[in-house]
């Protein structure tokens, strides 16, 4: 099977080409940068309005080199695009894109849930079978694990997703967007403060934490302690819920998804958190934690091959797509 995927529910307008004969995805990105402050919904679609042509073009381009059927074949078997959550308008570009492409190539169209596919990405490159998974990315932050047809969501944030936290302190200090990687680096040189840690059962919640980190900063407490301490209370809450949902499903398997992935702190608390435990842990390559369309375009694969694909006339885009209102065809031949 092979899908061209994309990806546009926020900052990322990209398109990627995956072939599951060879497991190769090949994703191209154009990411919204902006000038100033947060992610600004109207500038976002802006740049999704410019951005996904040319990245398509290019995806569909490789996926014409590397097709190796006849000329008048398409050169590839569906068109996969993320369905939600997310920005409306960022989504209406990429169902607009994924809607025409199906058309000119005469191909089936395949609705992604953009939550499940930062989920499915660490389950097939991990190899795990039932993972639990924790998605750490900018505007979430859940625990999800797979039970009769479908993932449940076993523990969320209570406000804000994680990234988008983190991303409020930074520009409170006047940082550039994205904050993460900016708290991750000045993190390296702090010291521990108090900072509220907040979890309810298997929830948690972020905006304690980041009015007080705001706080502590405008005292004149140094920047780096105020990063080092945020870091340690916000992955040790996702480190805690992580290993509750751990022995609640009895699985032996996590896997982790999303932008703030890509943070070396959090990957260490939940490697060590899974080790004590004798767990399995997986993170994906950073490529595949971030948004990016070799996630859509991979699940896509799975989709299309359980023959879950979807009619033009359903094909609208839903800003509030829960991972849990996905029946998961690709799964359906196991028994819990
Ligand atoms: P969602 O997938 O929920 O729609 P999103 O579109 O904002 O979220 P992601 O690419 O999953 O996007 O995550 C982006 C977030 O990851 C940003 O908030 C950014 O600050 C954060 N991030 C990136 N690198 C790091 C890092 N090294 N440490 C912590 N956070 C990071």
């Amino acid at each position: 099977t092979r899908v061209l995927g994309i990806e546009g529910t926020a900052w990322a307008a990209s398109a990627a080409v995956y072939d599951a004969a060879t497991d190769e995805v090949v994703i191209e990105s154009d990411a919204y940068q902006p000038e100033s402050g947060g992610i600004h919904p109207r500038e976002a679609a802006e740049h999704m309005h410019d951005a996904i042509p040319q990245v398509v073009e290019t995806a569909l381009e490789q996926a014409r080199e590397t097709h190796d059927g006849p000329e008048d074949e398409p050169p590839v078997d569906c068109i996969a695009f993320s369905r939600g959550p997310g920005l409306g308008p960022c989504l209406r570009i990429v169902g607009t894109a994924a809607r025409a492409l199906s058309q000119s190539l005469d191909v089936p169209l395949v609705g992604v849930n953009h939550m499940v596919a930062h989920l499915e990405i660490g389950r097939h490159t991990s190899g795990f079978s039932s993972p639990v998974c924790l998605n750490a990315s900018g505007a979430n932050a859940h625990l999800l694990a797979y039970r009769n047809g479908r993932y449940r969501v076993l523990g969320e944030t209570m406000d804000t997703g994680v990234g988008n936290a983190i991303d409020k302190f930074t520009r409170h200090v006047g940082w550039s967007h994205p904050g993460g990687p900016k708290v991750e680096a000045a993190a390296e040189d702090g010291e521990y403060i108090d900072l509220p840690y907040v979890v309810k059962g298997m929830d948690f919640s972020f905006s304690g934490i980041m009015s007080a980190a705001k706080q502590r900063y405008d005292d004149g407490i140094p920047v780096e302690d105020v990063c080092f301490s945020l870091q340690e209370n916000i992955f040790g809450m996702l480190t805690e819920v992580s290993e509750r949902a751990l022995s609640l499903t009895g699985s032996d398997q996590l896997v982790l998804g999303g932008g703030v992935g890509q943070n070396a702190r959090l990957r260490e608390m939940l490697e060590e958190m899974c080790a004590q435990r004798g767990a399995s842990f997986h993170a994906p390559e950073p490529r595949f934690l971030r948004d990016n369309a070799g996630m859509i375009a991979v699940l896509g694969a799975k989709m299309y091959d359980a023959g879950d694909t979807l009619a033009l006339e359903e094909s609208r885009v839903d800003p509030d797509f829960r991972p849990d209102q996905v029946p998961v065809s690709w799964r359906a031949d196991e028994s819990d």
